[in-house]
């Protein structure tokens, strides 16, 4: 039977009136993608204030890998919460902050020694990795990526590579950021050879690089991921010139490319990765972990935050951690499911022309949307009208990308197989829909040709 369940137009009546009330109160800055609000939610589906019962794609943009409300993660909130909320760590630590710093460290896919840092967002994690990257090696510059995604404050978005919404109108940007491509096969951009040093010339010299950040695979730039000879060429740069190398693993780390981390994939290893999202199951915290001489290359005090480790995230982090280990890494959750739905993306893929790339790896995966197969001309307006007409059928559903022109996938991987199969046909009857008139105009082209 199927667990979604919407009746009438959205938003109901109940989500209407918070909307209203949601414009006079909250700043317009802010852009929701549903215009629904939750009343509450269990593994993968999620109920609005209007009763109606949605399938959860999106995860709390990818947070929420070992499902809502998770009875162990909620029992273990519960009680750090009736025992302890904050002390700071700065004034007085708890041993829930060591107990995730121990299992980081352990996780962790770096060889040596290891420390971990806690903080509570992934911008200030990346904020942070890039502040120890330049108290170790005593440089100032920082490599980054085209398309990247680091976050939303000052060095995080001077870092990202999108510039609407994300920038247009927040400048100036922190200086000494210097931007290169980001593999990207199905526009045939990037794909090396890389030869850093010389495609740094007219930049900077590489031993003024403090780091180079980049993500396994693109989040918010629509899951792309480099080819794997990419990997050794760009770590061999690092070492041959000195430079600290920063994995962001905010969004593809905790399972959902398969392994704990996707670098374990990748065959390259970092000196610091930053961690945030599915850790803690919605709980905030985040982390750089990484080699320990890089870590405590930091002046006490360098490095901290009122929040940051907070004893309630910590205790959800070591429940969410271990279940991700058993179920999704360990039983191979991640795999299955990302192989059901690679299946189900690619024959679709074969009778929809608007479906131009199916792509990712494990289960984080995202199909780009264009306009005309021939051009690759990205498909936004398809993009956001699929993600429209999955909501209203009862499947919640994410855009990123640059062009605003890719679904991606970002479901709890503790999914149930009828679950998946039900949101999956959903979002099919989605884009068999919106892709219609291109589907009339590909029929006509053959018919006259
Ligand atoms: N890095 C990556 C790779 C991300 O995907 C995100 C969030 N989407 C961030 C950093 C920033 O995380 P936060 O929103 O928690 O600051």
């Amino acid at each position: 039977m199927a667990v979604t369940h919407v009746t009438g137009s959205l938003p109901g009546t109940n989500s209407r009136a918070l909307l209203d009330r949601q414009a006079r109160s909250v700043t317009r800055g802010l852009s929701v993608a549903h215009p629904i609000f939750i009343s509450h939610a269990t593994g993968a589906t999620v109920t609005d204030v209007d009763g109606n019962v949605f399938l959860d794609f999106t995860g709390g943009i990818g947070v929420m890998n070992v499902g809502h409300t998770r009875p162990e993660v909620v029992a273990a909130i519960a009680a750090s919460a009736a025992r302890l909320t904050h002390s700071a760590c700065q004034v007085a630590a708890y041993e829930g902050y060591i107990a995730v710093a121990e299992k980081l460290c352990a996780l962790a896919p770096i060889e040596g020694d290891r420390r971990a840092l806690l903080l509570s967002t992934g911008a200030e994690a990346v904020e942070n990795a890039v502040k120890i990257a330049r108290a170790f090696t005593k440089r100032a510059a920082v490599l980054c990526f085209e398309h990247a995604f680091h976050g939303r404050t000052l060095l995080g978005m001077s870092l990202t590579g999108k510039t609407v919404p994300y920038k247009s109108g927040f400048g100036p940007f922190a200086p000494e950021i210097y931007r290169l491509p980001y593999p990207y096969a199905y526009r045939q951009i990037g794909m090396g050879p890389w030869e850093f040093e010389r495609t740094l010339q007219t930049m900077i010299p590489p031993r003024d690089l403090a780091a180079v950040i980049i993500e396994p695979v693109l989040g918010e730039g629509g899951f792309i991921t480099p080819p794997p000879a990419f990997w050794p060429e760009l770590r061999e740069f690092c070492d041959r010139n000195g430079i600290v190398l920063i994995l962001d693993e905010v969004q593809t780390g905790f399972g959902r490319t398969g392994t704990m981390f996707a670098c374990e994939q990748l065959g390259v290893m970092p000196d610091l990765m930053t961690v945030a999202k599915s850790m803690a199951a919605g709980m905030p915290l985040s982390g750089v972990v990484g080699r320990a001489e890089v870590m405590d290359a930091v002046p006490k005090g360098g490095v901290g935050g009122t929040y940051g480790g907070n004893p309630v995230a910590c205790a959800a982090a070591l429940a969410a951690m271990e279940i991700i280990e058993r179920e999704v890494v360990n039983n191979d959750r991640a795999r299955t499911v990302g192989t059901r739905i690679r299946e189900r993306l690619l024959a679709l893929s074969s009778r929809i022309p608007i479906i131009g790339d199916v792509r990712g790896i494990g289960a984080m995966l995202a199909i780009e949307l264009v306009s005309d197969p021939a051009t690759r001309e990205p498909a936004a307006q398809e993009t956001a009208a699929v993600v429209s007409t999955a909501r209203d059928h009862g499947l919640l559903l994410l855009s990123a990308g640059t062009y605003g022109n890719v679904i991606r996938l970002l479901m709890p991987l503790t999914i149930g197989d009828d679950e998946l199969e039900e949101g999956l046909s959903i979002l099919e009857g989605a884009l068999l829909r919106i892709s219609k008139p291109h589907l009339t105009a590909a029929a006509h082209s053959l018919s006259t040709s």
